[in-house]
């Protein structure tokens, strides 16, 4: 599939407020053995790095984060040369300190999602009569080491100091949270809390891809905060409010990415001693 018309090897999957992250782009349309993507992939260039842009939730935001195409979304992106993807989202704070326009760089996930697929290699025949094998990749460390670095590189060159490392905790949505579950996920020590980060990372890890989340909290969450507790006219106003300095972050730590030739990190290794029993694309 990957030529030199329609190739990328950095992927951005953007959340609300980013559906026109390129300039300059090609729109190609993608279809996975898992049905379709959220939208077409809008290719372009940065620094010199080919970039393919996913809305996540489609370009009209239709999608809300538990009916997301999460496994057709990774696929095309490989389908078309990517080996790295940044993940920006917007999240809640659980901490105090977290207050809206902090950027957080996780280290580590919490999964409270419930009804979606989270595996390609569950035993199952696909369409095509192919079956995948069960695999049980390694997630001790969800997130890239080295897409992490160059994010929190480009945040502190736009004098913008994020916070390096922390959990996020994904929650099914598509309501906010209530006070009493906000308050358990900061009892427990979280730090933010989204609605998309996953199952993308761990489908990102089993096709051997980078995958780094960039979270930018856009309100404190219901238990953290005293009002009335989180609205979605908010975290879009704070979101717009930060969507030009998430931007050029974005654009820098893409430009900081190691080139697929170049990378060796934990995420290289994922299918080490597993037969998969399918292609990959
Ligand atoms: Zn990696």
């Amino acid at each position: 599939m990957a030529n030199h018309d329609v190739y990328a090897d950095i992927g951005v999957i953007g959340g609300s407020g980013f559906y026109s992250f390129l300039e300059d782009v090609t729109e190609v349309s993608v279809d996975t053995p898992y049905g379709s993507p959220s939208d077409s992939l809008f290719l372009g260039e940065i620094a010199g790095r080919q970039v393919a842009f996913l809305p996540r939730h489609g370009r009209g935001h239709t999608l809300p984060p538990h009916r997301i195409n999460y496994r057709a979304n990774l696929w095309a992106l490989r389908s078309l040369g990517v080996r790295q993807i940044l993940g920006p989202c917007a999240v809640g704070g659980l901490r105090e300190d977290h207050g809206p326009g902090t950027l957080v760089v996780p280290d580590q996930l919490v999964d409270r999602t419930k009804s979606r697929a989270q595996t390609y290699f569950d035993g199952e025949p696909r369409a095509d009569g192919t079956v995948p094998n069960v695999v049980h990749v390694t997630f001790a460390d969800p997130y890239c080491p080295d897409g992490r670095r160059a994010a929190i590189k480009a945040a502190r060159g736009r004098d913008w100091e994020p916070v390096d490392g922390g959990t996020m905790v994904v929650v099914e949505g598509p309501r906010f949270s209530t006070r009493a579950e906000s308050r358990w996920h900061a009892a427990a020590g979280w730090s933010v809390v989204g609605m998309t980060g996953h199952p993308e990372a761990v489908l990102a890890r089993e096709l051997g891809l980078c995958y780094t989340s960039l979270a930018l909290v856009t309100d404190l969450d219901a238990g953290t905060e005293t009002g009335e507790g989180v609205s979605h006219t908010e975290v879009l106003r704070v979101f717009g409010e930060n969507v030009g300095r998430l931007r050029d972050v974005l654009f820098d730590a893409v430009a900081a990415l190691p080139t697929t030739v170049d990378r060796d990190c934990l995420c290289t290794h994922a299918h080490d001693g597993w037969d998969l029993g399918i292609e990959l694309p």
